[in-house]
């Protein structure tokens, strides 16, 4: 067992952290310490004769992180606060977390010559030129390529891109590291994952999460799905048992191919406007989940601005072009679009049963 390279997860506890660490651990190929404020995603893992679980804050300034780093083979980067409407409501912490925070852990790789496999965001790319000179959506040029596309934010009224350019300089600072041959990472660029253990409702806790726990709530409780401003931008949703598979070949790094790449991880063919998705939720939501008498949700719109506060603007269509992934990784994604989403709504409907029965 003490031959088992020794991965260390930094934001174990997150729903992308929490999958891959039950991934790691079923595998046996690893030994994992998980590092994570809160532990409740990965309470079935505790106890695992390969997982270390520290309960821990990286902004600690102890020490500790630099000890932690410095004793494994490989960093795996998944700090960050990853939610539009924070970006909104704390852009600063935001930038805290996602750009300081994060690289006082590129240094320590760097120091002690770690591998690091970075998180970023597809948040990244921004809008589409056309998104921006306001054509016709179906018209905008997607998709996405790690290696040729431009990054285009709004202007800096608009705050919300604080989080898309502070991972977009965290790229480039490993970009830097890397031309000067001192470090050796690979930065994953995730399109909307969702499945099992993604955010939590609305009405279980105060925060604004993504739009799926949105409609999930409405559709559990009756109250109004919101489309903000009209459900016209577009996301392709990947479910997270494919991201996995691909970021544990990316651990894996076979041959050294990750090498100083950038991947897109996610599903073109996924891709839904946000009033579709609302749409086939509560289509699947009335073939599989609806007991008789509940009510039907309405779907309204709302402005931006009235459902996120000012300064936030939306990314209008995100497609990933994962050939990359494909050649390098080879790897696909196995699940539609219809599978996806119907699986992550029957884990919050469960859970929500579970919830109402105890
Ligand atoms: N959105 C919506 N209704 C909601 C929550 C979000 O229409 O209740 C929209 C949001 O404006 C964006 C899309 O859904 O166009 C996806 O937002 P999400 O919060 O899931 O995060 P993102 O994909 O932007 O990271």
């Amino acid at each position: 067992m003490s031959d088992l390279p020794k991965v260390l997860l930094l934001g174990a506890g997150g729903f992308i952290g929490a999958n891959l660490t039950e991934r790691l651990l079923a595998e046996g190929r690893h030994r994992v310490t998980a590092v994570d404020i809160d532990g409740e995603k990965l309470e079935g893992q505790l106890g695992h004769a390969h997982l270390s679980f520290h309960r821990q804050d990286i902004r600690d300034r102890d020490g500790s992180l630099e000890e932690l780093v410095r004793d494994h083979d490989l960093v795996v980067d998944l700090v960050a606060m990853a939610n539009p409407s924070l970006y909104v409501t704390n852009p600063l912490d935001v930038f805290h977390l996602n750009f300081t925070e994060n690289l006082r852990i590129v240094e320590h790789c760097v120091q002690h010559s770690k591998r690091i496999v970075q998180f970023s965001t597809c948040e990244v790319y921004g809008r589409t030129v056309a998104g921006v000179l306001g054509e016709d959506p179906a018209e905008r040029p997607c998709p996405f390529h790690e290696d040729s596309s431009p990054l285009i934010m709004g202007p800096v009224r608009n705050h919300r891109w604080i989080y898309a350019s502070a991972k977009q300089l965290l790229e480039r600072v490993l970009h830097a590291y890397g031309l000067e041959d001192r470090l050796d990472y690979t930065i994953v660029r995730p399109f909307n994952f969702i499945g099992p253990r993604i955010d939590y409702l609305p009405s279980e806790k105060s925060g604004n999460p993504r739009v799926f726990s949105h409609f999930m709530n409405a559709l559990l409780y009756g109250t109004p799905m919101k489309l903000v401003d009209g459900g016209r931008s577009y996301r392709a949703y990947t479910h997270i048992d494919d991201a996995v598979e691909a970021i544990v070949r990316i651990v894996d790094n076979p041959g050294g191919v990750c090498r100083r790449e950038i991947f897109n991880i996610g599903t073109p063919e996924n891709e839904t406007s946000i009033r579709g998705l609302a749409h086939l939720m509560r289509e699947l939501f009335d073939e599989h989940f609806r007991c008789p008498g509940d009510p039907v949700p309405e779907i309204v719109e709302v402005s931006g601005e009235e459902f996120y506060g000012r300064g936030y603007e939306d990314c209008d269509r995100r497609i990933p072009d994962v050939s990359k992934a494909r050649d390098l990784l080879g790897w696909g994604s196995r699940h539609d679009l219809r599978s996806v989403v119907l699986e992550t709504m029957r884990y919050f409907v469960d859970r929500h049963r579970r919830r109402a029965e105890s």
